[in-house]
């Protein structure tokens, strides 16, 4: 069974070697290119993610996955090269896993910002990525708990059964590994 409720945070790395055995390619609304490392996800949360899109279109939202699976070594340049305190040191991303993904929606330019949580796909997100199995993992009010500040456009996948334990007793992942 892939460990899909692990625990990965600055003191939790993944090895630098570390690469999921069983990425795809994300067959639903992406923005990167169809050739993008971006689009790779594990193959259930691909799944999960695709289900979960779908539905969005059909209540008329434009969701868009931005960003799955990235490399050790990817994740190394982008620490490198920024300057915003929101990259993640390598080893450390979620995105490493294959677990996580970065969504966004045209109203906000595609981008991974704050406002995205104010759009009607940012609040859809919200409240029903739990019910796909994902968690919305850094929330705004749990910066403390996590060490990473609100980001309204990163799930997580943890199976349905911890998203909606996580989503009911209202817990991090942070918390619910500390109990
Ligand atoms: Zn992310």
């Amino acid at each position: 069974m892939y460990p899909y409720t692990i625990l990965i945070n600055k003191e939790r790395p993944l090895a630098p070697d570390y690469r999921p055995q069983n990425l795809v390619c994300a067959d639903f609304a992406f923005a990167a290119a169809p050739d993008s490392e971006k689009r790779l996800l594990e193959k259930e949360t691909a799944l999960a993610a695709r289900e979960m899109i779908a539905d969005s279109q059909k209540q008329g939202l434009a969701l868009y996955g931005i960003s799955g699976y990235r490399s050790f070594v990817r994740q190394k340049e982008l620490y490198e090269a920024s300057t915003s305190g929101y990259v993640a040191p390598p080893g450390t991303s979620e995105h490493q896993s294959g677990l996580a993904l970065d969504l966004s929606c045209p109203q906000v330019g595609l981008q991974l910002v704050e406002g995205f949580a104010q759009t009607p796909e940012g609040r859809w997100l919200y409240r029903c990525a739990p019910l796909y199995g994902f968690i919305i993992r850094y929330p705004r009010e749990k910066e403390t708990v996590t060490g990473y500040a609100w980001e309204p456009w990163h799930v997580r996948y943890v199976t349905r059964a911890l998203s909606l334990y996580l989503s009911l007793t209202k817990m991090s992942l942070e918390e619910y590994w500390n109990i």
